[in-house]
C-alpha cells in the first residue's frame, strides 16, 4: 500500500519548508498532519483526529477552519514555532485530479502582521546580522509599518555594542550569517536576553553582489551613494538577506517599505544593556512591565504611531545640541499654550494607525473599514494643521503649517466607499452610490427584483386566493413559491414543482426563473465589480503611499512632542538648558518614576552639581535606605530625559550633554546566562572602565559588595580613581558605596566630593530626611542603628569596641602606596599612573630593587587560569621568599 496522491503532494511540499509547522488546505479546512497536527493539538488545544493516508495506519491530524486560522496561525507563532501556509491554487469543483497547492506565506514573530498578533505601541522588528571580519552589519525592519533601518557595528569578542544596539531595537526575530551563528553563546544570550527567535539565514543571502541589487531595486536607485550605504559593505549584506527574507516568506514585493535609513550608533547616546534596564527606559527591572518605568511616566501618546515614536526616542537618546534643541522647543511652544493640548488630544484621538494601514494597503489586506479609517484619519489633518496655526508657534508652524492635507486621498475615499461599508468586502455594499455608474445599474436592478418579488407575493396571493403563499429564497433551491400541504388543491396550472417537504411543496414559474437569473446575476457581478473597483481605489492610494506615510511620520512626531508637552504641564517639570560644558547641574530635582509613585508631595527634591573639573565625582555614604540608589538614578535619569528632548522634574537644570550613560546598580543575579552576581558586577564595571570617556556619565552603585570587605574596598577604590582621574578617564560620576573608607579620596583626589543623605535620630527611631549635603556620612552609623532598633547595650558596645580595634589594625588608606608620579600632589595615591599616556611625570628609575621587580615579573606573567590552588600557594610562598631573603650583589 502507499501513499494517496495528496499525501504524497502533502509531503512534497512540506520538504519546502522543513522548519515549519504546514498549514495544508484542504476545503474549509487548513489541517496538519503527523508530527505537526501532534504539535498543534497541543498548543492549540484542539482534537487529533487521523486521516486514512494510505498507509496501514491513519495519519494524525488537526485542522482549524480556513476562515478563523488567524488566530491560531498567532498563537503558533507566540509560542516559537514558524507556520507555513499551503494554498489551494485553484477552485477544487474546477479541478481535473488532485488540486494545484502552493507554499504561499512563510509566517515567524518577525513577519507576523495580523492586527491581533502584535502590540499597537510597539514596532515588531525583524533584524538580520551579518558578521563581517572587522564589524557586524545590523538591518531591521518593522513589516507592519515598513520601518527599515541598518548601521554597522565593532565586532568584538564582548558584543557590549552589538547587545545594547539589539536592546534599543528589542527584535522578537533575528536571521545571522554562519560566523555569528556559530557562536553559540552569543546566540543563547539573544535568545535568552530577547526573548525572540534566532535562526541562521544561509550565506548565500549575505552575498555583497546580490544584496547591493537587491536594495538597489527595493529602494528605487541606481547606486548605493543615493541611499548613503556606499563603503557599508556589512549593512548592505545584512540588508540585502533581509530583504530577501521578507520576499521568500512573503511571496511579495511590499510597496510600504520604500525608504531606508542607514545610521551610526554614534550619532545616539550609547546605552548598553545593563544600563538600558537598570534605568528602567521602558519596562521595570523586577516586574518587567511597564508601570513604573520612564516609558509609563512620560507616555500620554493618543495615537500607537506616537506612541511607538515615543518609545524610540527613550531607547535613541540624542547627543546634537542643535537636534535636541529643535525637539525641545517644539514641545516647549506646546507648554506655552496649555490650552491648546486638549485640542490636540481631541484631534490625535480620531486618527487611526496610518503607518499600519499603509501596510496593510501594500500587503493587500486593507479591509473596507480600514479605508473609512484611513478617510477619517486624513480628515483631521486639516484640524491638526489649524490648531497649530492657531497658537504663537513659529517652529511647529514653519514645521507642520503648511502640511499636505492628502485632500484627493480624502476625497477618493469619500467618494468611493459607502460611510456603512462593512469589514468584509464580500458582504457587499462597499462602493459607494455614484462611484461607478455600471454598480448603480445592477444595483437598481437587484432592488427593483426584490420589490417586484415582494409585490409577488400580494399578487399571487390574489390570483390563487391561497392566503398563506410565500416567496422565499435559499441558497440551494434560488427562490420559489411556497404551499401548505392542505392548500395544494388551490394551486394553478402553471406552477412547477421544485422541491416537496413534508407540510407543504415549492414551485417556481418560468416568470419567476426568469426574476431569480437577474437577481442573481446582477448580485454575481456586483460582487465581481465591487471587488474590482476595491481593488482600484487601492491601488490609486497605493500610488500614493509615500505622500500618507510622510504625513503618518509627522502625526506620530506631533503625538511624541504632544505626550512630552503634557507630562510636562501636569507634573510640573521644567526646560533643561542644554550645553556642551560638561556641567550638569540640578535645582530640586526628583525622580520621575519614584515621585509619580509616591503620594503627592512627599518625594524629597533634591540638588545636583557634576562638572569636569572640581566636581567630577560624587562619593554619597550613608546607610541602607537612605535614598542614594534613588538619588543617582535620578540624576542619570533626568540627563537622558534632557537628551530625548523632554522638560524634567527640577526647579531648574543645566544638562552638559553625555555622549554615554554607564550604570552598574544593585546585584542582580544574572540567571539568564548563568553567571555568578560577582562575576556579572565585574564584567560591567569592566565594560565601564574600558568603554567610558570624559564625555559620560556614570552611574556606581555599591561596586565590591560581592566579595569580602578588603577586597570589596580595594577593587572600589581603585575603579573610582580610574573613573574620576582626567589622566585615565575623568568622567562624569556618580558612586554610592557603603564602603566609608571611601571618603578619604576626597582629600587625595582632585574633584572627588563627599554626599551623604542627611538622617535624624528621634526617640522612635532613624528618620531618613533623604537630603543629600556635602559631607560624608557618620561611620558608626551602623551601630547607632543597631542601638536604636533595641540592640542590648552590651552588644553595641562589644561592637563599637571591634570596630576600634579594626580600625587601628588596617586603616585601608594603608593599603595604597603614595605615588611618587604625582609628587605636587602629596595626597595623590594611584594604581594608574603606568597607563598614564606619556605626557605625565616618569616614574624615578631606582624607586624598585630588582628583586621585586623580578617578584612583579613573575606575577605578571603567572597563569592563574590554569594554576591549581596549591601551585598558587607555592608561587605565592617563592615570592616571597626572594623577597625577604636579603639580595646578593652578583
Ligand atoms: P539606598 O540606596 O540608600 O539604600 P534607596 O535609594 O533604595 O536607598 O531608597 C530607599 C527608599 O527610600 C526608596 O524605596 C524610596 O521609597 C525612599 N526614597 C528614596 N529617595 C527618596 C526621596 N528623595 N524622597 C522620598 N523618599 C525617597
Ligand atoms: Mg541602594
Amino acid at each position: 500500500m502507499g501513499l494517496t496522491p495528496m499525501m504524497q503532494q502533502y509531503l512534497k511540499m512540506h520538504e519546502q519548508v522543513p522548519d515549519c509547522i504546514m498549514l495544508f488546505r484542504v476545503g474549509d479546512f487548513f489541517e496538519t498532519f503527523f508530527d505537526d497536527a501532534l504539535t498543534a493539538s497541543k498548543v492549540l488545544e484542539i482534537a487529533l483526529t487521523g486521516k486514512q493516508c494510505g498507509l496501514d495506519e491513519p495519519a494524525p491530524m488537526c485542522g482549524v477552519p480556513h476562515h478563523a486560522a488567524e488566530p491560531y496561525i498567532a498563537k503558533l507563532v507566540e509560542r516559537g514555532y514558524k507556520v507555513a501556509v499551503c494554498e489551494q491554487m485553484e477552485d477544487p469543483s474546477l479541478a481535473k485530479g488532485l488540486v494545484k497547492r502552493e507554499i504561499i506565506k512563510v509566517i515567524t514573530p518577525g513577519t507576523i502582521t495580523s492586527d491581533g498578533a502584535i502590540k499597537a505601541k510597539e514596532n515588531n522588528y525583524l533584524a538580520s546580522l551579518y558578521g563581517g571580519r572587522g564589524s557586524i552589519g545590523l538591518a531591521y525592519v518593522d513589516l507592519t509599518t515598513g520601518d527599515f533601518n541598518t548601521t554597522e557595528i565593532p565586532n568584538t569578542p564582548e558584543q557590549n555594542e552589538l547587545m545594547g544596539e539589539i536592546g534599543k531595537i528589542g527584535p522578537s526575530e533575528i536571521i545571522m550569517s554562519s560566523s555569528l551563528f556559530k557562536q553559540s553563546k552569543f546566540v543563547h544570550q539573544l535568545k535568552m536576553r530577547f526573548n525572540c527567535m534566532v535562526s541562521l539565514y544561509a550565506d548565500q543571502h549575505y552575498q555583497l553582489d546580490s544584496g547591493k541589487e537587491v536594495v538597489k531595486e527595493q529602494f528605487h536607485v541606481f547606486a548605493l551613494d543615493a541611499l548613503g550605504l556606499k563603503d557599508h559593505d556589512e549593512a548592505v549584506r545584512a540588508s540585502g538577506a533581509l530583504l530577501d527574507y521578507i520576499e521568500s516568506s512573503q511571496k511579495k514585493v511590499l510597496t510600504h517599505i520604500n525608504h531606508i535609513s542607514f545610521y551610526k550608533t554614534s550619532e545616539y547616546m550609547l546605552l548598553d544593556l545593563s544600563t538600558r534596564r537598570n534605568l528602567e527606559l521602558t519596562e521595570t527591572l523586577r516586574h518587567v512591565e511597564k508601570r513604573g518605568s520612564l516609558l509609563w511616566v512620560l507616555d500620554q501618546t493618543t495615537t500607537a504611531m506616537g506612541g511607538r515614536m515615543l518609545r524610540q526616542w527613550i531607547e535613541a537618546p540624542l547627543i546634537d545640541r542643535d537636534k535636541i534643541e529643535i525637539r525641545q522647543q517644539y514641545v516647549a511652544e506646546l507648554v506655552d499654550n496649555p490650552g491648546v493640548l486638549q485640542d490636540f488630544k481631541m484631534i490625535l484621538g480620531k486618527i487611526y494607525d496610518l503607518e499600519r494601514i499603509c501596510g496593510k494597503i501594500s500587503f493587500g489586506t486593507v479591509n473596507p473599514k480600514d479605508m473609512l479609517s484611513l478617510k477619517q484619519s486624513v480628515g483631521m489633518l486639516p484640524a491638526l494643521r489649524d490648531c497649530i496655526n492657531s497658537i504663537q508657534a513659529p517652529k511647529l508652524q514653519q514645521a507642520f503649517g503648511q502640511a499636505d492635507d492628502l485632500e484627493d486621498i480624502y476625497q477618493l475615499i469619500a467618494s468611493g466607499i459607502s460611510d456603512d461599508a462593512p469589514f468584509v468586502l464580500k458582504d457587499g455594499g462597499v462602493i459607494k452610490t455614484g462611484y461607478n455608474q455600471e454598480i448603480d445599474e445592477y444595483r437598481e436592478a437587484q432592488s427593483k427584483g426584490k420589490d417586484w418579488l415582494k409585490n409577488l407575493e400580494g399578487a399571487e396571493r390574489e390570483k390563487t386566493g391561497i392566503k398563506s403563499l410565500k416567496v422565499k429564497y435559499n441558497r440551494v433551491f434560488g427562490y420559489f413559491i411556497e404551499v401548505t400541504k392542505s392548500n395544494l388543491d388551490l394551486v394553478p396550472e402553471h406552477y412547477i414543482r421544485k422541491q416537496t417537504l413534508a407540510n407543504s411543496e415549492r414551485f417556481f414559474t418560468p416568470e419567476l426563473k426568469e426574476m431569480e437569473t437577474k437577481i442573481l446575476g446582477a448580485e454575481q457581478r456586483l460582487s465581481q465589480l465591487e471587488y474590482q473597483i476595491f481593488s482600484d481605489i487601492r491601488e490609486k492610494i497605493m500610488a500614493q503611499i509615500k505622500r500618507i506615510q510622510k504625513r503618518a511620520h509627522d502625526v506620530a512626531f506631533l503625538d511624541a512632542l504632544y505626550s512630552l508637552a503634557a507630562v510636562a504641564v501636569s507634573n510640573h517639570y521644567v526646560k533643561p538648558e542644554i550645553a556642551d560644558d560638561g556641567v550638569i547641574e540640578m535645582y530640586n530635582s526628583r525622580h520621575p518614576v519614584a515621585e509619580m509613585l509616591m503620594d503627592e508631595g512627599t518625594f524629597v527634591s533634591n540638588d545636583c552639581l557634576l562638572d569636569l573639573a572640581e566636581n567630577r565625582m560624587m562619593l554619597i555614604t550613608g546607610p541602607n535606605m537612605a535614598g542614594k540608589s534613588t538619588y543617582i538614578r535620578q540624576v542619570a535619569v533626568i540627563t537622558l530625559m534632557a537628551q530625548i528632548g523632554s522638560f524634567v522634574p527640577a526647579d531648574s537644570a543645566h544638562i552638559g550633554i553625555c555622549d554615554r550613560i554607564f550604570t552598574r546598580i544593585g546585584a542582580s543575579d544574572d540567571l539568564t546566562t548563568g553567571q555568578s552576581t560577582f562575576m556579572v558586577e565585574m564584567s560591567e564595571v569592566s565594560n565601564i572602565l574600558k568603554n567610558a570617556t570624559q564625555h559620560s556619565l556614570v552611574i556606581l552603585d555599591e561596586i565590591g559588595r560581592g566579595t569580602s570587605t578588603f577586597d570589596g574596598v580595594s577593587i572600589a577604590w581603585a575603579v573610582a580613581e580610574y573613573l574620576s582621574n582626567p589622566l585615565t578617564i575623568g568622567a562624569r560620576t556618580l558612586f554610592a558605596t557603603h564602603y566609608h573608607e571611601l571618603t578619604q579620596l576626597e582629600d587625595q583626589q582632585p574633584g572627588v566630593k563627599n554626599l551623604s543623605i542627611g538622617l535624624k535620630e528621634t526617640p522612635e527611631g532613624v528618620v531618613f530626611l533623604r537630603k543629600i549635603r556635602h559631607q560624608p556620612a557618620d561611620q558608626s552609623y551602623g551601630i547607632e542603628v543597631a542601638r536604636l532598633a533595641g540592640f542590648p547595650k552590651i552588644v553595641t558596645q562589644r561592637a563599637k569596641a571591634i570596630l576600634e580595634e579594626l580600625e587601628a589594625e588596617a586603616p585601608v588608606s594603608s593599603l595604597y602606596r603614595k605615588d611618587p608620579a604625582f609628587p605636587e600632589n602629596d595626597n595623590q595615591i594611584g594604581f594608574f599612573t603606568e597607563m598614564v599616556p606619556k605626557n605625565s611625570k616618569p616614574e624615578p628609575e631606582n624607586e624598585m630593587k630588582p628583586a621585586e621587580k623580578e617578584v612583579l615579573s613573575q606575577i605578571c606573567e603567572a597563569d592563574l587560569n590554569s594554576m591549581t590552588p596549591i601551585q598558587a600557594l607555592n608561587l605565592l610562598s617563592t615570592l616571597k621568599t626572594e623577597l625577604t631573603v636579603p639580595e646578593t650583589e652578583s
